[in-house]
């Protein structure tokens, strides 16, 4: 069995069955996704548009495709049309695009809000205040072809286990916050994506839906 495809066992293994694995084959090649498909798995995680749509070109048509990068507006029109959640939608333009385009594919499209819960100040997304302000826009509840289904964010770069921990609750509880006000008889709002290669395992203990793992599958990127 291939590296690829034991990882992906492995993995599976330990994380909880109600988690979702998305399997973050970004700058990966499209047969390092076949190896873990070939074991079993079916959902992956890029963060590029031109990448993601070549992959998805030349890969099996059952494979869920998450976007989990920066998003340009432009670029949304090219993936509306096969992507299965958009984990980064980081702004309320954007998110008014992303009902657009997919209004126009005849289709409704999972979003998860980014939070900006790091240090870095690299790091897009939406503060707690300013998501709060979007949901209770007036013109908010006229999108017709999205479904919020929750919040994501990056944990701080460190080795810092109680930093990333705290970080990962205030995501949890900005969660339970929106979840309360605006969404309490929504059932499709129900996803926490957090916890990545390094801190995953802090990430379930938080309460953790979604992780989003590459280096432990596919190996360390270039
Ligand atoms: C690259 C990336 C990941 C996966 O990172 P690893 O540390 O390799 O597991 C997860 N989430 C986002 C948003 C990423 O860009």
């Amino acid at each position: 069995m291939s590296d690829i495809a034991q990882n992906i066992i492995d993995l599976r293994k330990e994380i909880p069955s109600a988690v979702k694995l998305v399997a973050v084959s970004k700058s990966k090649p499209a047969s390092d996704i076949l190896e873990a498909y070939d074991a079993g798995h079916r959902v992956f995680g890029e963060n590029r548009v031109q990448e993601m749509i070549s992959k998805y070109n030349s890969l099996p048509r059952d494979i869920e495709w998450h976007f989990i990068g920066h998003l340009q507006s432009n670029k949304v029109r090219s993936i509306v049309p096969f992507v299965s959640m958009i984990h980064s939608v980081d702004s309320y333009k954007l998110l008014k695009i992303i009902d657009q385009e997919a209004g126009k594919a005849g289709r409704v499209i999972d979003c998860l809000l980014q939070f900006y819960i790091a240090i870095e100040e690299s790091k897009f997304g939406f503060s707690l205040k300013e998501a709060v302000e979007m949901l209770n826009s007036d013109d908010f509840s006229e999108h017709r072809n999205i479904r919020i289904c929750g919040v994501m964010g990056m944990a701080t770069f460190t080795d810092n286990s109680d930093q990333i921990r705290g970080e990962f609750r205030y995501l949890s509880e900005c969660f339970k916050r929106l979840k309360a006000e605006f969404y309490s008889d929504d059932n499709s709002f129900k996803e926490l994506s957090m916890g990545m290669s390094g801190d995953y395992r802090i990430a379930i203990e938080e309460g953790s839906t979604i992780v989003r793992i590459g280096s432990v599958i596919f190996g360390s990127r270039n």
